[in-house]
């Protein structure tokens, strides 16, 4: 599960000392992050004897990708309403949650608009009753903690690497890893979206609300976005190319690929001692490249 890095420069620059956590193969039908983020879901359904989830999410959500798999493994209905956009209707991610049989409800830019609002949640709970409701990408409280059995993870097999990278798209994963590290560890997280400066806010209320007495140091970086949210400007696309073809493992250009570009940049700027070990995150979300044709 863990997988160290060998020297050879990528783009001239050397990924020695940084090992990746490698989620992406953990997880069975869900790979990544997003399992861990959904645990409690299904246990939560389990115990109250419902067997139908609802989640929201675009055409190539990672999120419902994974719960659709997991709901298709243990037999739990689920829900997928999604951001229509007709150009984008026949992607492979949708094919897929079709197959595990998700039902897809396709709402307009409007209506996704309120997908945060509890009248509108309400709704959505009525008409599909019984049944139990996730946030979109599984940003809660719920997804947080069970994030924080990743940091468990991290204190088995990694309790030398101090220097802990993970992309951040709500926060919810990071908040978890930080809440389960103590002070020794120091995490960067690399958002993936350009500009969404009430992340740090956001994790910060999830700390709050995570059992820990003492936590790992933490900061957003908001330099690696590569254009914004799902874009992939030239200089992404040139590393990952150059990444993978050297070191054989995959990313993904929404959130994997930034924090590499990002390691590699932050190396190049002496941000950490040059032989100081690094853990980077590898969260998934892997299914999402065939969206991208220029990785094929
Ligand atoms: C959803 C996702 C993230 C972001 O996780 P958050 O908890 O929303 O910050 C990171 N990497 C991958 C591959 C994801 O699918």
């Amino acid at each position: 599960m863990l997988h160290e890095l060998t020297n050879t420069p990528v783009l001239g620059v050397s990924l020695g000392h940084v090992s990746l956590l490698r989620l992406d193969q953990t997880g069975g039908p869900a790979p990544g992050n997003k399992s861990f983020k959904l645990r409690h879901y299904f246990s939560e359904a389990k115990r109250l004897g419902i067997t139908r989830l609802i989640s929201f999410g675009g055409a190539w959500s990672n999120h419902l990708h994974a719960l659709a798999a997991t709901g298709y493994q243990l037999g739990v209905e689920t829900v997928g309403i999604i951001r229509g956009e007709l150009s984008e209707e026949k992607s492979a991610m949708l094919a897929d949650v079709r197959r595990w049989g998700m039902r897809i409800v396709y709402v307009s830019r409007q209506e996704y608009r309120q997908r945060h609002d509890v009248a509108y949640q309400q709704q959505l709970k009525k008409r599909f009753a019984p049944c139990l409701l996730i946030p979109e990408g599984g940003a809660s409280l719920a997804g947080a903690q069970g994030c924080m059995a990743v940091a468990d993870i991290i204190r088995q097999r990694a309790p030398l690497a101090h220097h802990i990278v993970v992309p951040v798209g709500t926060g919810t994963t990071m908040a978890g890893l930080v809440a389960g590290l103590d002070e020794r560890f120091e995490i960067d997280g690399i958002s993936a979206l350009k500009g969404a400066h009430d992340l740090a806010q956001r994790v910060q209320d999830l700390l709050s609300q995570l059992p820990c007495d003492n936590h790992a140091h933490w900061r957003i970086l908001h330099d690696y976005h590569c254009g914004g949210f799902a874009r992939a400007d030239l200089s992404l696309r040139q590393f990952m190319l150059a990444f993978e073809a050297i070191h054989g493992i995959e990313l993904d250009p929404v959130y994997t690929g930034k924090m590499l570009l990002a390691i590699h940049q932050l190396r190049v700027c002496g941000h950490w001692d040059e032989d100081a070990p690094v853990l980077a995150i590898h969260t998934g979300g892997l299914q999402g490249r065939r969206g991208y044709s220029w990785l094929s």
